[in-house]
């Protein structure tokens, strides 16, 4: 990997993680909605699209040539393997935002969250959290894009995923979605003027952690 890139330091870079069906695209295209100074960065991905998904919009679908080819030759911020598929972030969907002054929101898991950490420190990463483990799995069921090898595979992920919570800088519990998409916001809007320490208390990772280990039905 090559050294942080600092140009198009402009505007902030938000990453948004969590373990698979807890409900981070819909949090994200509603904070979208919410925040016209954000913007998504378009990742591109190895697997095929699900129907309704638009090349270019949803994500850049990719050959595994294709993909191997921007990797080499040092094309993506951030890149990782999952459930079998490659994804990443290039440099180049968050560079046009960021040189406009807009911010951009990454929406990816945890192994490329964790790149991100090295390559643009200045990053904020804020974790989400599904209400408990049993109901991340009936959100997976629900919502019938997957088959069951395929929940069964993200489920046994979900122990890494959390596990890499650590890295994070703030956490969210996505319990429900309106109140998620608030508290989102006002991590993004403290970190925008450089007061995180005003929301250590109720959004620092380790405070959220602990206190979600804690409850009963998670
Ligand atoms: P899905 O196949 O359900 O769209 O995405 C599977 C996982 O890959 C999700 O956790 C999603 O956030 C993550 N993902 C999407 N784009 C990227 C990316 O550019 N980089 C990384 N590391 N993960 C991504």
């Amino acid at each position: 990997m090559s050294a942080i890139r600092k140009a198009a330091s402009r505007g902030h870079v938000f990453v948004i993680a969590a373990p698979s069906g807890t409900g981070k695209t819909t949090l994200c295209r509603r904070i979208l909605e919410e925040d016209e100074k954000l913007e998504i960065s378009v990742s591109h991905t190895t697997r095929s699209p699900r129907e309704g998904e638009k090349d270019g919009v949803h994500y850049h679908f990719a050959s595994g040539k294709g993909f191997r080819g921007l990797a080499e030759s040092d094309g993506f911020l951030e890149h990782a393997e999952y459930g079998g598929n490659a994804y990443g972030t290039s440099w180049r969907a968050i560079e046009a935002p960021l040189e406009s002054g807009r911010d951009v929101v990454l929406e990816i898991e945890v192994q490329g969250a964790a790149q991100v950490r090295e390559r643009r420190p200045d990053a904020c990463l804020i974790f989400l959290l599904p209400p408990s483990l049993e109901i991340l799995e009936e959100r997976l069921r629900g919502r019938g894009t997957d088959e069951e090898a395929v929940i069964q595979r993200r489920m046994a992920l979900v122990d890494r995923e959390l596990a890499a919570a650590t890295l994070f800088d703030y956490a969210v519990v996505n319990d429900d979605l309106e109140t998620a998409v608030r508290q989102v916001l006002d991590v993004i809007a403290a970190v925008r003027k450089g007061r995180g320490d005003e929301i250590e208390a109720s959004f620092g990772r380790e405070g959220v952690l602990s206190r979600w280990e804690g409850r009963t039905d998670a």
